[in-house]
């Protein structure tokens, strides 16, 4: 059974896909007009922790991921240029350009997060049709009113609106200092903008309302529905989506079709630069690139993001990424001298690591259980090796490229190692025991094996 948490009940539920044996999954991915930092790519790993976690329970899960590249407006409230237009004047290129280069170090950065590929990546601008389809039903149920500058929902017009953030759209429009317009509310989003002046050929297309693009939010109702159905089981992005964008999918989608979106919405918490906001002011905003730049393995971020559980806040400092560099070194390396494993994995193991799991994703649980394991001298090596790559389908943290391969020892250790054997034999365990210093110094350790000795790095 895999309890999950609920946005939308606010409670822990039991997970029942709508398919048997099946799972869909779509999680809102980057806007792509510009680089994605590491916060950014904390829902890109959560979105990958689900998909591994729902495949390793044994379900057949379809993941589609969008990639938007026209619509996100600089200001939520509607308001602001396209990022992909002040991307467009930034860099002197087409918008087609920026999106290809944009979403090209997006997969870059996710190949070297070890993210499982989702389904299908579809794009927003492939997907115009869709969205204008969608807009005419909401045009037909009376869900929607035109300004000057565009097609808007009223969502005074649909009693459900806000029920996922909980916030009713009057409390909203009376806490928000929003510049409202032409809008009804504070909560009534474009579906449509008309084209202003001097924007791109390329950023517009025609419509029934007229030349324009489509708003940022229908990308999402129109994309899920085409390619997974609605209602479909689970939604994911990060927290900040929940009050603005996800509120407004929910209301898309029930006010064109008559049904909810999707079952479950999950929500990734933010990541922070040493207790601070990640900002490109100050400085904080950092990309996978920069921490490979610093000499960081990327999976060392994974492990730090795996160490926190995703409905918590972490604090990204250097020290932090030490510690999980140091852990992931650390376990990498010691399985490296281990056998080849087993068939089956310790079933006492494995049961408290899926329970671990189920429970909401417990991650910084799993990760204690997987140190256990190696620790745990009662287990068979050949026996962690099975359990250990077992976790290691959710963990994504690459153990089967170390697990069993020793590395390549240099020929002078090899020939201290030979030296110190013979002292071995002959008994003489001062010189034995200085060769292993001599040898532990040039960064080796030598274990005495049946097999002749072994040579790991310390
Ligand atoms: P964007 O590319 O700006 O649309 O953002 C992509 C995703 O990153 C969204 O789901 C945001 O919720 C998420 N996000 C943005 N900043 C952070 C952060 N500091 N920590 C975690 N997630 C973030
Ligand atoms: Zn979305």
């Amino acid at each position: 059974m895999i309890r999950l948490h609920n946005t939308l009940t606010r409670q822990t539920e039991k997970f029942q896909p709508i398919m048997q044996g099946k799972a869909s999954v779509y999680s809102c991915g980057p806007t792509v007009y510009g680089y994605s930092h590491v916060g950014n790519m904390r829902a890109a790993l959560f979105s990958d922790l689900l998909n591994r976690a729902l495949s390793y329970n044994g379900l057949d899960v379809t993941l589609i991921m969008n990639v938007t590249d026209v619509g996100h407006l600089v200001g939520d409230a509607d308001v602001g240029e396209d990022k992909m237009i002040v991307a467009m004047r930034r860099e002197g290129k087409t918008a087609y350009e920026i999106a290809e280069f944009y979403a090209r170090a997006f997969f870059q950065d996710l190949e070297r997060l070890n993210v499982k590929p989702a389904s299908k990546y579809p794009r927003a601008t492939e997907h115009i049709p869709e969205q204008i389809a969608m807009i005419e039903r909401l045009e037909r149920n009376d869900l929607t009113y035109r300004t000057s500058d565009g097609i808007y929902f009223d969502t005074a017009k649909l009693p459900e609106y806000g029920r996922l953030s909980g916030q009713k759209s009057e409390e909203k429009l009376a806490g928000a200092r929003v510049e409202l317009g032409e809008k009804k509310r504070a909560t009534d989003f474009a579906l449509w903008k008309f084209a202003p002046e001097g924007v791109r050929r390329e950023m517009v297309w025609p419509s029934p309302w007229g030349e324009g693009f489509p708003g940022w939010h229908i990308e999402c109702s129109a994309m899920s529905k085409r390619y997974l159905g609605v209602p479909f089981d689970i939604h994911t992005g990060g927290i900040d989506l929940i009050p603005v964008h996800h509120e407004n999918e929910i209301a898309q989608t029930l006010g064109a079709d008559g049904v909810p979106e999707a079952n479950l919405w999950m929500h990734s918490e933010f990541v922070t630069f040493d207790g601070g906001k990640m900002s490109k002011s100050l400085g904080t905003v950092f990309t996978v690139q920069d921490l490979v730049d610093r000499g960081y393995d990327p999976l060392a971020y994974r492990y730090f993001v795996l160490g926190g559980h995703y409905r918590s806040k972490i604090n990204f400092t250097w020290e932090a990424l030490d510690a999980a560099q140091n852990a992931l070194n650390k376990l990498h390396e010691a399985t490296r001298a281990w056998p080849r494993p087993a068939d089956t994995g310790d079933p006492d193991y494995l049961e408290r690591f899926l329970a671990a799991i189920n429970d909401d994703f417990n991650t910084p649980e799993a990760l204690a259980i997987l140190w256990n394991l190696v620790n745990d001298e009662t287990v068979p090596l050949e026996v962690k090796g099975a359990t250990i790559l077992r976790f290691d389908q959710i963990f994504g943290l690459q153990i089967d490229r170390y697990l069993g391969k020793l590395i390549e020892v240099p020929d002078d250790i090899l020939e201290l190692g030979a030296r110190r054997e013979a002292a071995r034999v002959a008994k003489d365990w001062t010189e034995s025991d200085r060769l292993r210093d001599e040898i532990a110094i040039r960064g080796f350790a030598v274990e005495d094996t049946a097999d002749g000795p072994k040579f790991r790095l310390v």
